[in-house]
């Protein structure tokens, strides 16, 4: 069986020296020693003077959006994952869909203005499959219409924009580290900021707002994360350049086999350093894709409709936005098989899969 991801496993007697310390100290949660040297060494990894690690990267996008206070509209992209949007209609703001770029699948800046109107307050973009949005100028119509920007960095780690990790953009970013991402800590996720007084309140809203013993300084939420995470994360960061280095080496191979099949590749922003988070590939129309899925299924293959559906087409968000770029690449889009113990050999058999349902 060869499913769309597997989640790394570092060495397990390197977890459990890390464990052995959690005994011994009898300190499970709340701001413990690991947690506080696993934001350590992402901030040394990751080049970035402030970060917050959370309990999952929805909880990060609810506690961005309070952070900054955010109401009334938001302009978002309809190709994410459904928590994107989910956090908007959870914080009591309106998700405005946006179409999205044919060949970068990120947020299309040209289409914003047009769907800026006096309750707009902030642009929630997603940097799609770890390929960055296009930032400079998403800033630059924020700052013209005073909007705020977060950005959804769920696939962004070890993917860079200028030099500069992707995760420093924005007013705020988020990041998930779920068990299916490239890094994880089991489950978890990370809030970015340049600005220490927004890093000062999201560290209050994730510790249900306590400023001091029994002194509150915001409403607050549990956004906390454990010890047992970090003991993960602290294990998986050894390997961050071999696992970021294995998903190069597959994705090139992959594209390399997938050439002269008619397909669409992502096109990736030249100012970017990818971290090769996925295999996206796009097929001609629907009717091929959910062929190829068969074929592939049948052969024990297990790729991943990825976005699918667009959001703007789910009922719950009552969207009157058509989103037709979207629409048509979440269609014809699948995710196929990538994780740091998939083989050349897994690789040359599912784009023989992919071939021989496509011509038959
Ligand atoms: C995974 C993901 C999230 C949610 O992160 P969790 O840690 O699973 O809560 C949000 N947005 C995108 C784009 C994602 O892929």
């Amino acid at each position: 069986m060869i499913p769309v991801t597997k989640p790394f496993l570092p060495p397990k007697e390197e977890v459990y020296q890390l464990l052995d310390q959690v005994w011994e100290r009898q300190w499970l949660t709340n701001n413990g020693p690991l947690v506080n040297e696993f934001e350590d060494q992402l901030k040394k990894y990751l080049g970035l003077p402030h970060l917050l690690f959370v309990n999952n990267g929805t909880l990060a996008l609810q506690i961005a959006i309070k952070a900054l206070g955010l109401s009334g509209e938001i302009i978002t992209t309809p190709f994410s994952f459904i928590a994107t949007s989910n956090c908007i209609v959870w914080e009591g703001c309106k998700p405005v869909f946006v179409d999205i770029c044919a060949d970068s699948f990120n947020l299309d800046p040209s289409l914003i203005e047009a769907a800026i109107t006096p309750a707009t307050t902030a642009i929630l973009a997603t940097h799609v499959f770890g390929n960055p949005c296009a930032i400079d100028e998403i800033a630059k119509i924020a700052t013209k219409h005073k909007l705020k920007v977060i950005y959804d960095a769920a696939h962004c780690f070890g993917s860079s924009y200028q030099n500069q990790s992707v995760f420093a953009y924005g007013d705020i970013s988020i990041t998930s580290f779920h068990a299916t991402k490239l890094f994880h800590t089991v489950e978890g996720g990370g809030l970015f900021s340049n600005s220490v007084a927004l890093i000062e309140k999201m560290a209050f809203l994730r510790n249900f707002g306590y400023n001091g013993p029994h002194t509150f300084a915001e409403v607050g939420i549990n956004g906390k994360n454990s010890e047992f995470h970090a003991a993960m994360g602290l294990a998986n960061i050894k390997y961050i350049d071999e696992i970021l280095d294995k998903r190069k080496s597959l994705s090139n191979y992959y594209r390399g086999q997938l050439q002269d099949m008619g397909l669409q590749f992502q096109e990736l922003n030249t100012h970017s350093n990818y971290n090769h988070s996925y295999m996206p590939v796009v097929f001609q129309d629907s009717a091929s894709t959910s062929k190829v899925v068969e074929a592939l299924e049948a052969n024990h293959i297990f790729p991943r409709r990825y976005f699918y559906p667009s959001l703007n087409t789910i009922p719950l968000f009552n969207a009157s936005e058509s989103c037709q770029v979207s629409e048509s690449i979440a269609s014809r889009i699948l995710c196929l098989p990538l994780y740091h113990t998939l083989t050349p050999a897994d690789i040359d058999f599912i784009v023989l899969t992919i071939k021989q349902s496509l011509s038959s």
